[in-house]
């Protein structure tokens, strides 16, 4: 079942980690990344700030702790 579905079935929205572009400090080792069990954060380079993927994403926010910039927040 994917995010979406999970959506339709509650009736509700699905929480899911956003990161913020701007605040991102592009840090050598993405801790929030490493705070996803589930790897649903993504990073294809250190270029560039990571990417959540919304469909594996839980709304845990253990990556959102997990940053030390509050690059990451709840939708
Ligand atoms: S999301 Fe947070 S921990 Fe990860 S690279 Fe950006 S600022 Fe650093
Ligand atoms: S909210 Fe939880 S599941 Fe979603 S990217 Fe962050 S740590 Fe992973």
């Amino acid at each position: 079942m994917t995010g979406l579905d999970d959506s339709r079935a509650t009736g509700q929205e699905k929480r899911v980690a956003w990161v913020v572009e701007e605040h991102c400090h592009l840090c050598r080792r993405c801790l929030a990344q490493r705070a996803c069990r589930i790897r649903a954060l993504m990073r294809v380079d250190e270029d560039e700030a990571p990417v959540v993927d919304v469909h594996r994403c839980r709304g845990c926010l253990l990556c959102a702790v997990a940053c030390p910039y509050d690059a990451i927040v709840p939708t």
